[in-house]
């Protein structure tokens, strides 16, 4: 037996549970042996069914008994329900909506159920258990029958499943892989003096640790191993990535700092530390040997753009080095060169409105600015100091002739028949709206590579970003600048609904709007969820409409709306004719109305408090106070004191890092999008491992000059991932 060798090779596999070891990715042993346990149950903690309590979560082995389906006749809903019973008593099993159970289970079958024990003292019962069912002698944990097959310890790992493959299953046929002696065929990819140096397990032995462990310690150990493994690849690849761009040919830079102070000068505003610290640490990357790649975070209204102008400047007022002398245009003390710079914004209104700024703040200096999205293209003028209407043509034409120092623009930008002169600096606004080849594209224009930055306000954790843009250099933007109206946010008990009501009618009888956010209802197949969440917030609407504001109008907005109608709600939410707009939180709520300067959101406990943070960054766009009120359930103290970080945190970051300490790696933004599994997730809480992975990886590329040859099977982990991972 080989870690390459297909499952079937080995095993007698049906063709149903093939295939659902398909949809795990799992075809040959090795991928079984990489197919982790999600938890470890204690066979200690296993009770009698004359033990349980009330409310507990239980795990009991027994034989099932009296199982029978039947229709409700009230609301002809089906229950399938029976009898668990071991030495000691018996319990109710029951499930609902699942007919086909009755079927399955028979009566004297030993099985293993795992469920909630409910109703009331003298009747308890466990509501839609799970329920394995078990081979002869195979009930471990009861008193009186060991379990001959499970662990020399006393942890029983448990497995994630799909239809057609069991748990059981998954522990069987790797307990029959180390019998086969897999273990020792298998090459440890990980060099030991990493493994050494972080006291990692070697694969052999966390994989024993992992499927087998004596001790929580060990499968602990070896999580870690394997948590360390996955982070480890993708830095490898992050810094090929990195290394690769490094080596680039671009545009040698000297900027020019006395052109740069007097822009800033004359700035309506002076720039936070932050922003002066971002603009020092980009203006270095411009100054090395190099091609910078560099990702600036900040939350919605931190100021990125003004930084990302400043580069703008940085890039077309320097000293090009090593080049031929090309034309220059001087006005004053400041030159702009020859150089070009594109700026990709998500949307046309985006790229509209920087447009206009950039003309605004760059007026006094001699340069063109052109405007290409696909409704239109503009063009501001060099000497005539007007913004012109300008064919598409014309554009392009100037555009490939250097004419043009900044085009602003959507992703029209990385069509084909845009081509630069002298394209030195891509700047990306609001990254995440973009694929990755949509960005690379843009950086491949140039025989020459421009440096790139990317922008976004996504606010995730320091970890989750060194892993997920490992390629990039991080600089961040904390705070706020001086002098905004910070939100009123305001955590309200489900009892104290009316002062918030009245608050929001005081409001909008001054002509305010204001946003509803129901929260998702969770349901794990997805078109239900959205009819669900649907009817959810037209009842919610229906029912402000009617018992609290029938003075004013009410509308729904729901992703599954069709687009016209969806525009439609928008557009008269946008010019007032909607006072209170009601939506669920999978709206991205593209629009911007700087009237609506308040947001509740319901069932606030549910939500991350990144989400709420984001979700309260559409109500800070105007002159007027806003506020957010987050209405959750009087729960643990915890969710009252997570919650309360909402009113504390500076910026949206800070929140991330709650979360992630609190809640997990469940909460987080771009979690879905990471490609990350549970277990590299979970790793992304350790700061220490994330950096010792990045750390490795680096000195690893930097002294292997070719992977293939010098860590082969690193070399093949990397390449698979590169396939398999998408980020964002
Ligand atoms: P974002 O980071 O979301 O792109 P913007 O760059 O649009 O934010 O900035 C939001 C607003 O803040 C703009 O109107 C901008 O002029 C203003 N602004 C930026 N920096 C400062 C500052 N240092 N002091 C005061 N206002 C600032
Ligand atoms: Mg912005």
């Amino acid at each position: 037996m080989k870690p390459n060798d297909l499952l079937t090779t080995h095993f007698q596999i049906n063709t149903k549970r093939c295939r659902a070891l398909e949809h795990l990715s799992i075809k040959t042993i090795g991928d079984l042996l990489y197919h982790l346990p999600a938890r470890y149950e204690d066979i200690n903690d296993v009770r009698s069914v004359a033990s349980l309590d009330l409310g507990t979560q239980a795990v009991v082995y027994g034989y099932l008994s009296k199982i029978a389906s039947r229709r409700l006749w009230k609301n002809r809903r089906s229950v399938t329900d029976g009898y668990l019973t071991d030495d000691t008593a018996k319990i109710k099993l029951l499930w609902f909506n699942q007919p086909y159970l009755a079927k399955l289970y028979r009566d004297g079958m030993r099985v293993k159920v795992t469920g909630k024990v409910t109703g009331k003292a003298d009747k308890p019962y466990i509501a839609n258990p799970e329920v394995e069912i078990l081979g002869d002698g195979m009930v471990p944990g009861s008193d009186n029958v060991k379990d001959t097959t499970a662990t020399d310890g006393s942890l029983y790992p448990v497995y994630r499943e799909t239809e057609g493959v069991t748990s059981r299953w998954f522990y069987h046929t790797v307990r029959k892989c180390f019998a086969k002696g897999i273990l020792n065929h298998l090459a440890d990819p990980i060099p030991p003096e990493i493994l050494k140096k972080y006291k990692l397990p070697t694969l052999k032995t966390a994989l024993v640790w992992v499927h087998t462990p004596k001790k929580l310690e060990h499968s602990a150990s070896a999580r870690k191993r394997f948590a360390f493994e996955e982070v480890f690849y993708i830095q490898i690849q992050k810094a090929l990535t990195r290394k690769k761009i490094a080596e680039q040919n671009t545009y040698g830079l000297e900027t020019n700092p006395q052109c740069l102070d007097d822009f800033i000068a004359r700035l309506p505003f002076s720039l936070t530390k932050s922003q002066t610290d971002a603009v020092t640490e980009i203006l270095a990357d411009l100054n090395k040997s190099g091609t910078m790649s560099r990702l600036l975070e900040g939350d919605v209204g931190s100021g990125k753009t003004v930084v990302a102008m400043i580069v703008c400047l940085a890039i077309l007022s320097a000293k090009v080095k090593a080049q031929k002398k090309t034309k220059s245009v001087k006005s004053n003390k400041t030159v702009i060169n020859h150089l070009q710079v594109a700026y990709m914004a998500p949307t046309e209104i985006l790229a509209k409105q920087h447009f206009q700024t950039f003309i605004d703040y760059f007026c006094h200096l001699p340069m063109s600015i052109g405007l290409l999205i696909g409704s239109e293209c503009m063009k501001y003028s060099l000497g005539t100091e007007v913004t012109l209407k300008i064919s598409r043509k014309e554009l392009l034409a100037e555009i490939e002739q250097g004419d043009i120092s900044i085009v602003i623009g959507t992703h029209t930008l990385t069509y084909k028949t845009v081509k630069f002169k002298h394209l030195a600096q891509v700047i990306i606004d609001e990254q995440h709206r973009f694929g990755t080849r949509q960005r690379m594209s843009l950086t491949k224009k140039n025989k020459l590579a421009p440096h790139l930055l990317s922008m976004t306000a996504t606010p995730i954790p320091r970890t989750l970003a060194l892993t997920v843009y490992g390629d990039l250099d991080i600089t961040r933007l904390k705070g706020m600048p001086k002098g905004r109206k910070p939100v009123i946010t305001k955590i309200i008990n489900p009892s104290k609904l009316e002062e918030m009501y009245s608050h929001i009618r005081l409001e909008l009888s001054q002509g305010r709007q204001a946003y509803v956010i129901c929260p998702r209802i969770d349901e794990p197949d997805e078109e239900k969820e959205a009819a669900l969440d649907l009817k959810n917030a037209t009842a919610e609407c229906q029912r402000l409409q009617t018992d609290i504001f029938p003075e004013y109008r009410l509308a729904v907005l729901h992703g599954k709306m069709k687009p016209a109608e969806k525009n439609k709600v928008m557009r008269q939410f946008t010019e007032h004719k909607i006072d209170i707009l009601v939506a669920t939180s999978v709206v991205e709520v593209g629009i911007n109305v700087p009237n609506s300067t308040n947001i509740i959101i319901e069932g606030g406990e549910r939500f991350g408090l990144a989400g709420l943070h984001q979700l309260r960054g559409r109500v800070m766009r105007s002159n007027h106070q806003p506020y957010c009120f987050v209405v959750a359930k009087k729960t643990s103290e915890q969710t009252r004191a997570r919650l309360k970080a909402l009113t504390t945190a500076k910026d949206g970051f800070e929140l991330a890092e709650y979360d992630l300490k609190f809640r997990g790696s469940g909460e987080l933004y771009g979690e879905r999008q990471s490609g990350l599994t549970d277990l590299g997730m979970a790793a992304i809480k350790n700061l220490k491992l994330v950096q010792a992975a990045r750390r490795e990886a680096k000195q690893l590329t930097t002294e292997a000059t070719d992977l293939k040859q010098n860590h082969p099977l690193i070399a093949k982990r990397v390449s698979r991932l590169a396939k398999i991972l998408h980020w964002e």
